[in-house]
């Protein structure tokens, strides 16, 4: 009984941990929309995640336009 309250507090803290990152992935969304995005360029923002100044990266491919980005500090890495 005791592995299965402890099995479901993990649980219910990677919930949490699920919906901070989607939260933020819409978050830096609104923030790239507002900036001039040019394939291939790499910018640097404050992470929209865990809030750390200049630690995200993201750059759009130029040879398939997907996103990736990622926060030195947060670890979190984006590819959509
Ligand atoms: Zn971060």
């Amino acid at each position: 009984m005791e592995r299965m309250a402890e099995a479901e507090k993990v649980t219910m803290a990677l919930d949490d941990r699920v919906i901070d990152v989607t939260k933020g992935i819409d978050k830096l969304h609104v923030i790239i929309d507002k900036q001039k995005n040019e394939p291939g360029k790499r910018q640097t923002i404050d992470c929209p995640i865990c809030g750390a100044k200049a630690a995200m990266t993201y750059v759009f491919s130029p040879y398939n336009g997907h996103l990736h980005a990622g926060c030195t500090v947060c670890r979190v890495s984006i590819m959509q």
